[in-house]
């Protein structure tokens, strides 16, 4: 059997390990009034694997060095970005691709110049440098980016030439939401990004408003923008998943790892259609939270007490302390409000999926998808997979 997939996709939950899937499962269950984990779209792929996520310097990675280990290969100390602990520059598996003819597509619910998109693209010796990393965007010449806007558009002292203009000047035909995108259609290189004034990342799930750009719908626009002969690559991040796990706030968590399983069933809906040529692989950064079912002593969950919160923390401050009372109430617990340093779960369906079973190290995954793909690290050649 053929196993090499022309479409293959990427799909990194921010922050997403397997407390929180676990949880949003027996959420979806509680709404049914069940007690079972009822399962999303993804973690019922074929395929299940295990990857460690240490960073270079520490047990504990950042997004930053846990991007770079999955768009490069390689390890990186926390805070680096695309660049080894010497700071030498390392190429993006999608730098390869794009050589080979291969369009590329980048997206994620946060700023596209955040450090899990970024690494995709961009090299920095700090992932804060936003301004610096923006600017690669049309340096690399991909072919789509897409979701959130930018943390810094004029530079950190608003002394650089608008972001915007810089991408238009690269060749970028900016989009400001999916109307307008509609009507670009044809362009060269998109960028697509919420509607003028409200360009930076993507709202919460829990707080979102009908005229709101989604991951989803940043996904469907990849895929329509990307469709040809080539095949393509797209990277789509749900990064907002580690946010909420920042702020140990559990119903946010739980919407957001549902709206991340709602994209995903996007790419789903396209392998049904090419079955035999597309590659779709889910899998985190690390986890955020140490978040799990179940707090100090006692057997219950009690999800039902999450019910009257229908605002994130992050854009309700005062909500604090009383989201923090739900949260104990519930029985849903946390250790801390940084990552921590299990290991994520993998999962893949498709052409080349097998390569994704059993235990792995963050910095395989790249390399086994440029494998997959028929392409090594060291050869411009293609392979026989
Ligand atoms: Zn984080």
């Amino acid at each position: 059997m053929m196993e090499r997939p022309k479409f293959v996709f990427l799909f990194i939950g921010d922050g997403m390990g397997l407390g929180q899937i676990s949880m949003a499962e027996a959420y979806i269950s509680s709404l049914k009034g069940e007690i079972s984990n009822t399962s999303l779209s993804f973690t019922q792929f074929p395929v299940f694997g295990l990857s460690t996520t240490y960073s270079a310097n520490s047990y504990i990675t950042c997004s930053s060095a846990a991007g770079t280990a999955l768009s490069t290969g390689y390890k990186t100390n926390n805070g680096m970005l695309g660049v080894d602990p010497q700071n030498n520059k390392l190429q993006s598996i999608t730098y390869k691709l794009k050589e080979n003819g291969i369009p590329v597509g980048i997206v994620s619910s946060v700023t596209i110049d955040h450090a899990t998109p970024a690494a995709f693209y961009a090299n920095s010796l700090s992932r804060s440098s936003y301004y610096d990393i923006a600017i690669q965007i049309p340096e690399s010449g991909f072919d789509f980016f897409g979701g959130g806007g930018f943390a810094q558009p004029t530079g950190e002292k608003k002394d650089k030439k608008d972001i915007y203009k810089v991408l238009e000047e690269g060749g970028y035909t900016v989009a400001r939401g999916i109307q307008d995108y509609i009507s670009k259609k044809g362009a060269k290189k998109i960028a697509l990004f919420q509607e003028s004034g409200k360009e930076a990342d993507l709202p919460y799930a829990i707080d979102r408003t009908p005229s709101d750009l989604t991951l989803k719908q940043v996904v469907a626009a990849a895929i329509d923008h990307l469709y040809g002969p080539k095949g393509f690559f797209i990277m789509a991040e749900g990064g907002k998943i580690d946010w909420a796990g920042h702020g140990n706030d559990a119903k946010t968590n739980i919407l957001e790892v549902l709206d991340f399983a709602d994209a995903v069933d996007v790419a789903v809906g396209f392998a049904k259609r090419y079955p035999n040529e597309t590659l779709i692989i889910v899998t985190a950064d690390h986890e955020t939270g140490g978040m799990t079912l179940g707090r100090e002593k006692g057997y219950e969950l009690k999800l039902k007490e999450l019910d009257s919160q229908n605002r994130s923390v992050a854009t309700d401050k005062e909500s604090v302390p009383a989201v923090a009372e739900l949260n104990k109430k519930a029985n849903v617990g946390w250790t801390t409000t940084s990552h921590t340093g299990t290991a994520v779960p993998v999962f893949a369906t498709g052409p080349g999926s097998r390569f994704f079973m059993g235990r792995m190290d963050n910095t395989d995954i790249p390399k086994r998808i440029l494998r997959i793909m028929g392409f090594d690290n060291q050869s411009e050649q293609r392979i026989q997979p």
